[in-house]
């Protein structure tokens, strides 16, 4: 019925978080229609980010600069260190304002059942930049879920081997919560609410 460029189009856009296949066929329409004020735009914002955005090699953030921004940062505590799962956890804990570190991106979180184990994500690598930057405190922000916490649990032991102190976020972190949605306000009274992990 549809050609297919169109189906392309669809079969990738249904690739995206949050997006399935009705909602990508809408999507796909939407940018067709505004081919001007949309679609081309997008396509050519598209290519310069590919073209243009790097990944941090130190902490594996996203930034036009390598190492990034934060890494380059000199005002932020040099001890300081914050895990995060994803880029967009670490914007949500940047749009407060309230966190002066470093961050340490792992990309995921443990996960038997996907496959995910401490060697897919360097945990290796966490621990020695740890260790490297002498850290006083490394802050676990990872989410309330189970695999979140398991992971939690997992970095914290490593890290105490090492005699570095580890930290979670306090109460405000909903059960099952993701960082990335929590309101700022909830996630500032997390931050100032860490406990030992
Ligand atoms: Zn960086």
């Amino acid at each position: 019925m549809i050609g297919p460029e169109l189906e392309r189009l669809i079969h990738l856009l249904a690739k995206l978080p949050g997006l399935g296949p009705r909602s990508a066929r809408r999507a796909a329409l939407e940018l067709l229609k505004k081919r001007e004020q949309l679609l081309q735009p997008l396509a050519a914002a598209m290519v310069e980010a590919d073209a243009k955005l790097v990944t941090c090699p130190v902490c594996h953030n996203l930034d036009v600069q390598s190492p990034c921004g934060i890494c380059q940062d000199t005002k932020r505590e040099p001890d300081l260190l914050c895990v995060v799962e994803d880029v967009a956890d670490l914007w949500a804990l940047e749009r407060t304002r309230a966190f002066k570190g470093r961050y340490h991106v792992l990309g995921g979180v443990l996960s038997a059942l996907a496959g995910i184990t401490p060697q897919v994500l360097k945990i290796d690598k966490l621990i020695m930049r740890a260790k490297e930057m002498q850290a006083r405190e490394v802050l676990l922000a990872l989410s309330a879920t189970v695999d979140g916490q398991a992971t939690a649990h997992f970095v914290a032991d490593r890290l105490r081997e090492e005699g570095i102190a580890a930290t979670r976020l306090g109460h405000g972190m909903p059960v099952g919560g993701e960082l990335d949605y929590l309101d700022e306000g909830t996630l500032m009274a997390a931050l100032a609410a860490r406990r030992v992990a």
